[in-house]
């Protein structure tokens, strides 16, 4: 069984990254991509080998990623731990791809089973650990604490001639969303009320008999992805001025509300008749949203 581990190593923190490495027992290789200087603290704290690459001048360590993922790949660990930085991470994502590992965010400890590999991550915002079990190579990205190491002779180290791969960034005008809310006369927008995706073209009917621009609440387009995000109102969403905004099936939670401040009239429609909503509306009806909206159309088509 190969029981080789690398860690890759991309900033100061490095210590615990190395050590949850360590902590497998078999030979760490190091990569160090940066100062020498860092490389040599690393070399005195316990791998077997260290391979230095420091960038040139003017090109980011990312250029190097692709020619560094294959001199890992030609070792073929069964274990690859990157240190939680920006170069860490971008190594690791390179590495892992052409390993065909499994990448695991969140990392803080390894250990074998037998021939598995565990893996115990953070879960749930860091409340509880989890253990995932593997046979195949594992790409972690550590994030648990740093420690001391105990200084040991220093490792033999190799520098890494990598060429960097040719980048190039082409710097293009932002793509500008033209939603249409930003000057629309007249907006319906619709919430949680609305119980089916399906069900949204009732609203875009009535929308479309008003001649109103499209607009939803945030759990809409953020949770559901019923509507482009660019079409959302509220505190995060957009801050429309419509001379009417009829809401249909939303609460009127103060943070959607932030967003129609402007709105000369703020109509709803909510089957709850102690709706939040009504509390800010110009003029409300109480009623179910399925039976109301057929009757609104009818009413607009007359
Ligand atoms: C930091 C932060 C920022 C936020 N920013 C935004 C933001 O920018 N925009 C935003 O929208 N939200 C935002 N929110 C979320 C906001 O707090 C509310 O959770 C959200 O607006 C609720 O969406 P809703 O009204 O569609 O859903 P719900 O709260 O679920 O309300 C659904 C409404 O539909 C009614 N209803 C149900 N069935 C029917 C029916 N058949 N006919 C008629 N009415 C019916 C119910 O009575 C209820 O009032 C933010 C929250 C946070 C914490």
């Amino acid at each position: 069984m190969n029981t080789a581990s690398w860690v890759l190593i991309g900033s100061e923190a490095w210590r615990g990254a190395l050590a949850a490495v360590q902590s497998l027992g078999g030979a760490v290789t190091a990569v160090v991509v940066g100062p020498r200087e860092l490389a040599d603290d690393v070399a005195t704290a316990g791998p077997a080998e260290v391979l230095w690459l420091e960038p040139a001048d003017g090109i980011p360590a990312e250029a190097y990623a692709e020619t560094l993922a294959a001199v890992v790949t030609a070792a073929a660990p069964r274990v690859l731990v990157a240190t939680s930085d920006p170069i860490g991470r971008v190594l690791l994502g390179s590495a892992s791809a052409q390993l065909h590992a499994r990448l695991v965010p969140g990392v803080v400890g390894l250990a074998w089973d037998g021939e598995k590999v565990l893996v115990q991550r953070a879960a749930v915002g860091g409340a509880t650990i989890e253990t995932l079990a593997t046979d195949g190579p594992v790409a972690a990205i550590y994030a648990g604490d740093e420690v001391s190491l105990p200084a040991s002779a220093p490792a033999p180290m190799s520098r890494l001639d990598l060429v960097p791969a040719a980048m190039r960034v082409v710097a293009s005008e932002p793509l500008a969303v033209a939603t249409g809310l930003d000057d629309a006369e007249r907006v319906v927008s619709f919430g949680r009320g609305v119980h089916a995706k399906d069900d949204v073209s009732l609203v875009r009917g009535l929308a479309e008999a008003l001649d109103a621009e499209l607009a939803c609440s945030m759990p809409i387009a953020d949770d559901l992805g019923w509507l482009e995000k660019s079409r959302y109102v509220g505190r995060s969403g957009n801050h429309i001025t419509p001379a009417l905004y009829l809401a249909v099936g939303i609460a009127g939670a103060a943070q959607h509300m932030e967003g129609v401040r402007g709105a000369k009239v703020v109509a709803a429609i909510n089957s709850d008749p102690e709706a939040r909503i009504f509390q800010t509306a110009d003029y409300g009806i109480v009623g179910d949203l399925y039976e109301v909206i057929p009757a609104l159309i009818a009413e607009v088509h007359k």
